[in-house]
């Protein structure tokens, strides 16, 4: 097996309120044997990564955010910068989550500016890239994630990879209970992999899309599969340790 490091992050979306992440953040801290192998973060909503920070403070796992702006600092009435995300301690920033694609209207060059504004603020982006049913039905699945990877390739440069996390997560599977089969995700990964060139050997890359504790052992198993991105499994304690174990 290679030698990349396993990762697995917790998307909250848009959940949670202060009792309930204290009590979700100490359910996950307080039954973390068994998982000490394992990279990994969480990224709750911003209102809540100073409450969170301090939660996870002196332990292994770190913190995240959900999205970043493309600007460093001004007239962007609403908006977090990369800075700003360093400064509470963040690691790392997702970019591209096809829900901000499809209902914030991020286009994939949007998404590059995100993308260079998160190294620029020295986090790590995991760039979420994935195909729509339809894209898939009409074979379009690849040509789709690597015209979403060329994109950013072309803004920041392939070199930027080796500081960067990529995400497959097909539109179809988040959130749906549905899962790529371990041949659909395998095939793509693969893929990503290939386009990033020399990188691509280093270059971590998870897989997200209904991972549950019942079938992440299989999604890791697979040789270009490092890890995962979870939405509704990070907010359950158990599921989320269950999952971080299977990776460790
Ligand atoms: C996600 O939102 O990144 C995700 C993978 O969600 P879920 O695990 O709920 O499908």
């Amino acid at each position: 097996r290679h030698s990349r490091q396993r990762l697995v992050v917790g998307n909250w979306k848009m959940n949670g309120s202060l009792a309930e992440n204290a009590s979700l953040l100490n359910g996950i801290t307080a039954h973390w044997q068994g998982a000490e192998g394992v990279e990994t973060a969480l990224c709750p909503p911003y209102v809540y990564l100073s409450q969170a920070a301090e939660a996870l403070s002196g332990g292994p796992i770190k913190l995240g955010a959900q999205t970043v702006s493309e600007y460093s600092n001004g007239a962007y009435t609403g908006e977090v910068s990369g800075a700003m995300l360093a400064d509470l301690g963040c690691r790392y920033v997702i970019v591209g989550h096809n829900e901000r694609r499809r209902m914030q209207g991020e286009t994939s060059d949007r998404v590059a500016e995100k993308f260079h504004a998160a190294q620029q603020a020295g986090l790590t982006p995991i760039l979420c890239v994935g195909e729509s049913e339809q894209e898939r039905d009409a074979g379009m699945a690849l040509e789709t994630i690597g015209h979403q990877l060329l994109v950013v390739v072309k803004r920041v440069g392939l070199e930027a990879f080796a500081r960067a996390v990529v995400a497959y997560e097909p539109v179809w599977a988040v959130g749906t209970g549905k899962t790529a089969s371990p041949e659909q995700a395998e095939e793509v990964h693969r893929f990503i992999r290939a386009e990033l060139g020399e990188l691509g050997a280093r270059t971590q890359i998870l897989y997200g899309g209904s991972v549950k504790p019942g079938n992440a052992e299989q999604l890791f198993a697979l040789p270009d599969i490092d890890g995962a991105l979870l939405g509704g499994a990070s907010l359950n304690a158990d599921d989320f340790v269950a999952i971080c174990r299977a990776a460790a």
